[in-house]
């Protein structure tokens, strides 16, 4: 199976709309690997990442940015974390969440995610950060995308995103196509109908992925015929950049007094990080360490 993840961005027509388009297949079957998601929580998570890698790509250079999805659903929501460089990382409440097939067969994205409201946070250095928030439309993530595209940014948007979750729980295929109309497209009728048309009859966007074709043979499928220039690719990875130095830093934050306590107590202590399920053990010894250097400093 071609499972080489990356991106790939375009242009359609006389530069009347711009896609985005990204095979994430490895991404998700590695966030399945470390998180050990059941099915529908490896479709949410698996979604998220792929926009998540789709709102990296329009980001400068040393930006980076978050999505937080807040939903009243047994998932708990979804936190997704990605910068410029085609590496994000992200992890749901609860991993474990298990529900039936939705009316159409499908796995019960929404009603896993449920109600509430979808945060984009875009971090931009020294300046203040963006903050975009919308109000979840059906917690199936590209709708609720859809929506902010429309809203926050003011660009309407096609977006078709989907992870096809084997029998055993490991992805198959993932990925996502995001299409959007640039300013000067907006009264050409002619064109968005002849845009609809095409993205009407590709709806299974998981399984274009789960197949050995790649994102610009997927493009150049659903927008045959159309003039379609593409700028370029980007390669695209599961990646945290968690370290034991970060947690460190972590654990001196809180303080001479919780640090004396810790030990006390004798006891190693053990962190895990949210994103990558990865776990760092501190020694008694270590924590003494940290508790004199902050004396130290403080001295
Ligand atoms: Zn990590």
């Amino acid at each position: 199976m071609n499972s080489r993840d990356y991106l790939v961005r375009a242009m359609l027509g006389a530069n009347q709309a711009r896609i985005l388009a990204v095979r994430t297949t490895g991404v998700v079957t590695e966030a399945q690997r470390v998180h050990r998601t059941t099915p529908v929580a490896t479709a949410a998570l698996g979604r998220t990442l792929t926009m998540g890698l789709v709102l990296g790509a329009m980001l400068k250079a040393d930006e980076t940015l978050t999505i937080q999805i807040k939903g009243d659903g047994p998932l708990q929501g979804i936190v997704v974390s990605a910068n410029s460089r085609g590496q994000v990382k992200g992890y749901v409440g609860n991993p474990h969440v298990e529900l039936p097939l939705n009316s159409s067969g499908k796995l019960s994205v929404g009603e896993a995610v449920g109600q509430g409201y979808l945060h984009v946070i875009r971090d931009m250095g020294l300046k203040e950060p963006y903050y975009g928030t919308v109000p979840l439309q059906t917690g199936e993530i590209g709708d609720d995308f859809a929506y902010y595209f429309a809203v926050s940014e003011q660009t309407p948007s096609a977006v078709l995103v989907g992870v096809l979750v084997g029998t055993d729980g490991v992805p198959l295929g993932s990925g996502g196509i995001v299409v959007q109309l640039m300013p000067e497209a907006a009264e050409d009728e002619i064109f968005i109908t002849e845009l609809e048309e095409r993205l009407q009859v590709m709806t299974e966007v998981s399984s274009l992925f789960a197949s050995e074709r790649s994102p610009e043979a997927i493009v150049e499928e659903i927008f045959a015929g159309l003039e379609l220039r593409f700028i370029d690719r980007q390669e695209v990875q599961f990646f945290c950049d968690c370290s034991r130095e970060r947690f460190e830093r972590g654990l001196v934050t809180l303080g001479a007094d919780e640090l004396r306590e810790l030990v006390d107590r004798g006891e190693p202590v053990e962190v895990v990080c949210h994103f990558c399920s990865k776990r760092y053990r501190f020694a008694v010894e270590e924590i003494d360490r940290l508790l004199q250097e902050l004396g130290n400093s403080r001295a």
